[in-house]
């Protein structure tokens, strides 16, 4: 008798399971899926159902279900007017009944099934006039002959996991099958007394439970449990992280009213409530020694840069300095105009300095001998300013800008520059849901502005039919004429900056040759190394119609341009949408915002229009939410979560339970010492800078 070899361990590769060779293998990988232990972690993101086995005659169309009978024909053809290849077979059922089933390009189901086989199948009932009863491409599992024999891969919930081409989910839940045998050896990361509290399964019972669920309610309590000990993790870190910060003081900043009197008076206008409410979060965070480490997320236009200034202005009059970091030189040169024109008249000592890579040498030998003597009070700058040469003679606060654009380690190498550790502030124009902002930015803590400035006409947002393009170049056309400026985005193109690339600069060629033949036009996308010089081009006006690519962040004024218009806009998500469009109308003359969608669907429609009522990006980001799911509201690799995560937190109380008992963890375990598989797993994600 042969010896089955069992793989008994769960680091080993996936290929020690039988029938995955080097290229399922592979095809795994690409999932993130390596080894046995990935493998069973991985759940299903959701499920069909089909229900256990139903006679044909009472089959309702328009609904899934599993149907077992003998195959009284099938036969592969080929389809007369397309190319495509069919199989197609006719079933009976035990009360004479018939069903007929077809696939698609599928011509191995015709040598797998024969006449006369007992199968089951599993589909989507349609119903049409020429073959009536009928199923497309339904899940078929032969039941070799036997009467009592019930399906034991097709009908009642089949799972439905991620895939890459050349895998399917049924395969993948064979696979799955083999291995879990080897779940009860999984380790369990979450402390027993945490599961209890919260009635969740061990991980072995929910891995079993999530792959291969009786019912519903196994599904749910299996992806609660792993979804709990996901976020459990993640908020682990975040506490350490907070912990470790909290270690190395900060200089407290000592509130005045005087500096914030004088701040008012230059600022030029009143603070919203929404600024007010920001402001003082930050002002408490600094008057101590824990470092202030607060994320600002508004809007764009909502006013963060103001908040900011307050923040320096008040460090300032605590003799110590602050450093404003911003991903480009164009944004750091507009930070540099504003901070002047926000504190340099109220308050006559504070200089404010440039630092970017474009500089000559003298003039950032200049800016480096006033940053390190304490001659200017605030430097703002590109990433030039982490470079080792730069220091300060007492830095008290740091502010990055678009601080998702940066890395941790850019981050960590700019605080590195203080005297201890200076308070941290980052801002964010990328409104996201409060749940999802404390689930990914966990170690910060979070001031939202969710109001505008008075006074800011809305852009008008116009929703165009594909067939009404002409319309949309006309008012295009029409704001250029009154010499104003337009930006068009290119749609969406996830696989690759290449394609994405190639595509934008085609759609600029045609633009120019065929519809905008008299007007100056410009491109820019992410493959070209002078993203900063066309910006500038544009902002100087020498430029009437900007051509973009969705991986160019427009993140700059341009008070002139008065119209976008977002080509494949159902692509993008409505949060990203609205973010484009903050670029427009900036200036006082009416923006506009034009969006055509290729998909003209109703639903695609629906989520669009909300763009042309809701104004408010928060609201835009809960709404995408709902309707899209938390998943798609960052890129994927962006949150680094799994779907049974992000789901999960679409239920607010659940992250507070997590983080809750994630910080009572810390408090009677510092450094998880007594939790060794915690400790070693929140090691690896610290040093992953996905995070914060
Ligand atoms: P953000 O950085 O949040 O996108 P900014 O700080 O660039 O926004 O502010 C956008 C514009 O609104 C700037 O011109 C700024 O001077 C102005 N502004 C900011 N706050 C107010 C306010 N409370 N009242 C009037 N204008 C304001
Ligand atoms: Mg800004």
């Amino acid at each position: 008798m042969a010896i089955l070899v069992l793989p008994r361990t769960l680091d080993a590769p996936v290929e020690k399971l039988p029938d995955i060779g080097p290229t399922n293998a592979r095809r795994l990988e690409k999932l993130g899926i390596r080894t046995i232990r990935d493998l069973l972690l991985a759940l299903p993101f959701g499920w069909e159902s089909y229900g256990g086995p139903t006679a044909i005659s009472s089959l309702s169309p328009g609904t899934q279900a599993t149907v077992v009978g003998f195959v009284k024909s099938i036969n592969a053809k080929q389809s007369l007017r397309r190319r495509i290849k069919l199989t197609e077979a006719t079933i009976v059922d035990q009360d004479g009944a018939s069903l007929r089933l077809v696939w698609f390009n599928m011509q191995f189901v015709a040598r797998q099934l024969h006449k006369g086989d007992r199968i089951a199948v599993a589909g989507t009932v349609k119903l049409s006039r020429y073959s009536g009863l009928n199923m497309q491409n339904p899940h078929y599992e032969r039941l070799d002959g036997v009467e009592e024999i019930q399906p034991a891969r097709v009908g009642g919930m089949m799972p439905k996991y991620h895939l890459v081409d050349g895998l399917s989910s049924r395969r993948i839940a064979r696979w799955v099958e083999s291995a879990l045998p080897l779940a009860g050896q999984l380790e369990d990361l979450l402390p027993p007394d945490v599961r209890e509290r919260h009635h969740l399964l061990d991980v072995g019972d929910a891995v079993r439970r999530g792959h291969k669920p009786d019912n519903d309610e196994d599904y749910v309590e299996a992806s609660r449990r792993m979804a709990f000990a996901e976020l459990f993790e993640l908020q682990a870190a975040f506490a350490l992280m907070r912990n470790n910060i909290a270690v190395e003081p900060a200089t407290p900043v000592r509130y005045r009213q005087e500096v914030i009197d004088a701040f008012k008076a230059g600022v030029g206008f009143e603070l919203t409530t929404a600024q007010r409410r920001a402001t003082w979060d930050a002002f408490k965070d600094m008057e101590g020694t824990v470092p202030m480490n607060r994320l600002l997320d508004g809007d764009v236009g909502s006013g963060k840069t103001a908040v900011a200034a307050a923040c320096v202005a008040m460090a300032h009059g605590s003799g110590l300095q602050s450093v404003v970091m911003a991903p480009t030189e164009i944004l750091a040169r507009q930070h540099l105009r504003r901070f002047r024109a926000y504190l340099e008249d109220s308050f006559p000592g504070l200089t404010v300095e440039l630092l970017v890579s474009s500089q000559s040498a003298p003039e950032r030998r200049r800016v480096r001998a006033a940053a390190a003597s304490h001659h200017c009070a605030l430097v703002v700058g590109t990433h030039a300013l982490i470079e080792d040469d730069v220091e300060f003679a007492n830095l008290g606060l740091a502010v990055v800008d678009e601080q998702h654009r940066f890395g941790t380690r850019q981050r960590e190498l700019l605080r590195g520059k203080g005297l201890g550790r200076p308070h941290f502030l980052a801002m964010t124009a990328t409104p996201i849901p409060r749940t999802l902002a404390l689930a990914v930015y966990g170690e910060m803590t979070l001031s939202v502005i969710d109001q505008m400035p008075p006074g800011r006409t809305p852009i008008e947002t116009e929703v165009i039919d594909p067939d009404n393009r002409a319309r949309a170049y006309d008012l295009v056309r029409k704001e250029v004429a009154a010499g104003r400026q337009a930006f068009v985005i290119c749609p969406l193109i996830e696989e690759s900056e290449t394609l994405a690339a190639r595509s934008a600069t085609a759609e600029f060629e045609r633009l120019q040759k065929d519809v905008f033949t008299d007007l100056k036009l410009d491109l820019i996308h992410g493959r070209l190394k002078n993203k900063e010089e066309i910006m500038q081009r544009f902002v100087a006006g020498d430029v009437q119609v900007l051509v973009a690519t969705a991986v160019v962040e427009v993140g700059v004024d341009v008070p002139n341009a008065t119209v976008m218009m977002i080509e494949g806009a159902d692509r993008f998500g409505l949060a990203q949408l609205h973010q484009f469009r903050g670029r427009v109308g900036r200036g006082v003359a009416q923006g506009r915002c034009l969006l055509i969608a290729d998909d003209p669907s109703e639903n695609a429609l629906n989520r669009l229009s909300l763009l042309t009522r809701v104004r408010d990006g928060f609201t835009l980001a809960e709404e995408d939410m709902k309707i899209r799911g938390m998943g798609e509201l960052m890129g994927p690799r962006q949150h680094g979560m799994s779907d049974v995560a992000m789901v999960a937190l679409e239920q607010p109380e659940l992250l507070s339970e997590v983080r809750e008992e994630a910080e009572r963890l810390l408090e009677s375990d510092p450094g998880f010492e007594n939790h060794p598989l915690l400790k070693a797993s929140v090691a690896r994600r610290l040093e992953l800078t996905s995070i914060s």
